[in-house]
């Protein structure tokens, strides 16, 4: 049986102001109102995002519950919702938008000018419960852990998205750069969407043995030049797309300079440096195509969820460490994530 549900605070973890370090608040409950659900929250990924947001890069109000990979159970359902029960196993999509302006309705719902993220505009997942509208949950099926749950809502997704904006598939040779959290989702669900082969570029030795565990040729950036090793290993045609999940420019430029005639490269990493390439060499000169990749779609989370069910991607490995809903230690993972000293994914689970 659950606890029983919030009827005066529960417990979440805050940014008080931006550059402060998170801390134990208490938040006062509220029933869900119409259109809304409660969802006892069950496992809350730790993202490399967070680290900015409390730095006070992107959050918008404060003080605020950081948290945007969410999955949990719900508690309790508002006027109006025949979609979900109480008791039933979800996670939570983290853009809650308007749903009926034009980008909204064109399925590109990234880009609707009221929409608001979850754990970065609103409040997140970073406590005991937090109220959403019916339609961010998502049914997570049983066979799924809820921390699994949990990172498929942001790197996972975010990964599905590269490729499909990369547009890959049968046959596609594929450059993964950075092989983090979203890294290790990108290899396995590149494979899964037929390329022939993945070459995965990292500097980490443990990260490039488990990207080769999961298929993928390592690419050791330290040892040569990523560009050359692979357009060597093509017979010197390079891949037909290249993501790139770090958000530095040196591995900007590389996803761009290692593609063959019409490759793709999307670009999801972040970073506010300017990158340098040749346009007639890089670009022109092979019809090649830079994109960027912002966010995730609500349409990519049921098919991410089939992709686990049918053991094409495999999380178990890249839930590293849990930890406990304290300040003091969500506060040490960021810490960790900012110094780039992170192993794969933290997750809390209250
Ligand atoms: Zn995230
Ligand atoms: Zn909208």
């Amino acid at each position: 049986m659950n606890p029983a549900p919030p009827t005066s605070d529960f417990r979440a973890v805050r940014l008080p102001a931006p550059g402060r370090p998170l801390a134990d608040e208490r938040v006062a409950a509220a029933a869900p109102g119409t259109g809304e659900v409660l969802v006892r929250v069950k496992a809350a990924g730790i993202c490399h995002s967070d680290a900015h947001y409390r730095a006070g890069v992107g959050s918008t109000r404060h003080p605020l519950t950081l948290g945007h990979e969410i999955a949990g159970v719900i508690e309790a359902v508002g006027n109006g919702v025949t979609t979900h029960r109480a008791g039933g196993r979800v996670c939570l999509h983290y853009l809650v938008t308007c749903g009926k302006c034009r980008d909204c309705r064109a399925g590109r719902e990234q880009f609707c000018a009221t929409g608001q993220m979850i754990g970065k505009d609103r409040d997140g997942g970073y406590a005991e419960f937090i109220r959403v509208p019916a339609q961010n949950a998502h049914l997570l099926p049983d066979a799924i852990p809820f921390e699994q749950g949990a990172i498929l809502m942001c790197s996972s997704a975010t990964a599905l998205h590269a490729l499909r904006k990369a547009r890959v598939t049968t046959g596609d040779t594929v450059a993964v750069f950075g092989i983090g959290g979203l890294g290790i989702s990108a290899i396995q669900l590149a494979r899964a969407l037929g390329a022939s082969s993945v070459y995965a570029v990292d500097v980490n030795a443990a990260k490039l043995a488990l990207a080769k565990r999961f298929g993928a040729i390592p690419i050791d950036a330290r040892a040569s030049d990523p560009v050359q090793a692979i357009r060597e290993a093509t017979g010197g045609r390079g891949v037909d797309a290249a993501l790139e999940l770090i958000g530095l420019p040196r591995t900007m430029e590389q996803a761009v300079e290692v593609l063959a005639p019409l490759g793709r490269a999307a670009l999801a990493g972040l970073t506010r440096e300017r990158i340098s390439i040749s346009p007639y060499r890089d670009i022109l000169n092979r019809e090649a195509e830079i994109i960027g990749v912002s966010d995730h779609l609500a349409t990519e989370i049921p098919e991410l969820m089939r992709f686990v069910l049918a053991g094409a991607l495999d999380l178990s490995s890249v839930v590293s460490r849990t930890v406990p809903l304290e300040a003091v230690a969500i506060n040490r993972v960021l810490d960790d994530l900012e110094a780039f000293r992170d192993d794969l994914r933290s997750v809390i689970l209250p």
